[in-house]
């Protein structure tokens, strides 16, 4: 080869328990080719991991970069994850069970793949390229379904030894309180994910208490979406804009906590719920956090809402595989 390095892509890849996608970046992190499908969990993990790659093919191919020019593979997806076997060990809205994505994708591709959890890649793309840059430590946190957390410090991901941490959706807030997911009580989840919402949403829209609701979707849990939500508030639903804004604050008594281990400068907001609803779950977290936190910390931190939406994952996955390539100064 010659003496100049020659110029080196990555590729991120956000797998999802609905959808997946695709993305190739240049060594600047700019986004050359994209491909979204949807998953098809059910037809098992093997096919899935044949997709992904032919997936991978495809933004190779239309962003016009050989597979020489390739310098890795990210891999953002739903935990648990054994981080270094890069084997995803089990996931519910998958179905899938010890699936080996690190070995499977670098047998067919021979370049490093990194497997990371979906919602560490999604804080890492924020801190490297969206509302995150340039922080000492950025605490993120994303109500859904569930509420993932995730923490970049001095530009590394915090992990356990094998697997992903800062799980801030099963800190216990409410003693004795409703039973979560996880089969604990009182867990953050149960009082501030999008499923304690919608749940404390029906019940005001059976009672007649939220007419524009109860038009929107009626009182099917599952159609009461982050947009359904915003929706309803937006056409004069008091109720349920109370519901929401006592959840977020609840997301605020959460991450307090972590602003007390952590001191972060930056708390990050993503996740439907807040892109659905950016400046009413700003102002509470941001009074609410304050609130809870000891006078010496109160202005440590600033609250800001993700900006790259869906590119967050795949951006900070490929941002990822590059950080840890040259940290391990492999240049093949
Ligand atoms: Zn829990």
């Amino acid at each position: 080869m010659g003496i100049q390095r020659s110029k080196r892509y990555w590729i991120g890849f956000d797998l999802g328990g609905t959808k997946m996608m695709a993305a190739l970046f240049d060594d600047k992190l700019h986004k050359r080719s994209v491909v979204r499908k949807k998953t098809r969990a059910q037809e098992g993990s093997a096919a899935g991991i044949r997709r992904m790659g032919d997936m991978i093919e495809t933004v190779l191919e239309e962003g016009g970069v050989s597979r020489r020019m390739l310098g890795g593979i990210g891999v953002g997806c739903p935990g648990p994850l054994d981080l270094k076997q890069g084997v995803l060990l089990e996931a519910a809205n998958l179905g899938w069970r010890k699936v080996p994505l690190r070995q499977a994708l670098e047998r067919r591709f021979h370049r490093p793949v990194t497997v990371m959890n979906d919602v560490d890649a999604g804080v890492y793309g924020e801190y490297r390229c969206g509302a995150a840059r340039k922080s000492r430590c950025v605490v993120g946190v994303f109500p859904g379904t569930g509420i993932g957390g995730g923490c970049v410090y001095e530009g590394r991901i915090i992990t356990g030894a094998r697997s992903t941490c800062f799980e801030i959706g099963h800190c216990p807030v409410v003693p004795e309180g409703a039973l979560c997911g996880c089969g604990r009580r009182g867990c953050l989840e149960t009082v501030a994910s999008r499923l304690a919402i919608a749940a404390a949403a029906v019940e005001a829209a059976y009672r007649g208490h939220a007419p524009h609701l109860m038009a929107l979707c009626g009182t099917d849990l599952a159609a009461v979406r982050s947009s359904a939500l915003a929706e309803s508030i937006r056409r004069g639903d008091k109720a349920i804009e109370s519901i929401v804004r006592r959840a977020a604050q609840w997301l605020g008594v959460g991450i307090s906590t972590a602003v007390n281990l952590m001191a972060p400068d930056t708390v990050l907001l993503g996740g439907g719920l807040v892109e659905a609803m950016p400046a009413l779950y700003r102002e509470e977290v941001e009074q609410s956090t304050r609130q809870h936190l000891m006078d010496a910390l109160v202005k440590s931190f600033k609250v800001v809402v993700a900006r790259l939406g869906d590119d967050a994952g795949v951006t900070g996955a490929a941002s990822w595989a590059m950080e840890q390539s040259s940290r391990s100064g492999e240049h093949r």
